[in-house]
């Protein structure tokens, strides 16, 4: 977060006077109370100022970089991620791109009866399938995709963050966002109830950026 050069000022006199009145702060910057009030709000909302009643401001210690980071850590997976766009395995090549195109998505997540996740199809699992001289009518995605349990998922409990850094640490475009289910033979499946992409988490920060 970037600040104006009078909020780096308030900033210092509020850690080194603090705590201190709104009337206090303008006193000493030789300014109004109603000029400062957009900048107390300011420092306030992101979390570098804290602000009691009848007592005034305060520093809360908190570096810019550690309130980005707070704030980041605290958005669940749960608030942005997308609809899952799902095939069957037995879908053949040629109809897994059709999906692709006409569900504009990079991936797509292979589940078995009761949406439980078995795999996962990338564009470049199609491409490397379609150069490799394959009949893509009749071979099914099945036999191509990234399987279980080799599969890098995510949870709607799971910060924005963690998830964030699991797609750049294993250089995948997205996450099946799953919950676990108990299948009847008393094992666990993870049913596939969301998507989590690249695009999620840049929309997220084009959100935060708009928040200045
Ligand atoms: P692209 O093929 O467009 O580069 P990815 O980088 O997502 O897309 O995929 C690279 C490889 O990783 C593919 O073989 C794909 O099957 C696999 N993959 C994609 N997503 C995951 C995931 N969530 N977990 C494990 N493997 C994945």
């Amino acid at each position: 977060m970037q600040l104006t050069r009078r909020q780096e000022t308030i900033l210092e006199i509020v850690k080194n006077s603090g705590p201190i009145t709104g009337e206090q702060i303008a006193e000493k910057l030789s300014l109004t109370r109603a000029t400062l009030r957009p900048d107390l709000a300011i420092l306030t909302m992101a979390g570098l100022l804290e602000a009691r009643p009848r007592v005034g401001y305060f520093y809360s210690g908190k570096s810019p970089n550690r309130v980005v980071a707070e704030k980041l850590h605290r958005v669940l997976v749960a608030s942005i991620k997308s609809v899952p766009v799902v095939v069957n395995e037995k879908c053949s090549v040629y109809d897994a791109v059709v999906t692709m195109f006409i569900e504009d998505v990079g991936t797509l997540f292979v589940v078995k009866e009761g949406g439980l996740l078995e795999g996962v199809i990338s564009r470049k699992d199609l491409l490397k399938t379609t150069l490799g001289g394959h009949d893509i009518h009749k071979l099914p995605v099945g036999v191509i995709m990234t399987r279980m349990p080799n599969v890098l998922c995510t949870t709607p409990e799971e910060s924005v963050w963690a998830a964030a850094k699991k797609l750049i640490t294993h250089e995948v475009d997205a996450l099946p966002v799953v919950r676990k289910v108990a299948l009847p033979d008393g094992g666990e499946g993870l049913e596939v109830i969301g998507r989590l992409s690249k695009t999620n988490i840049t929309r997220l920060f084009v959100e935060l950026g708009e928040g200045i």
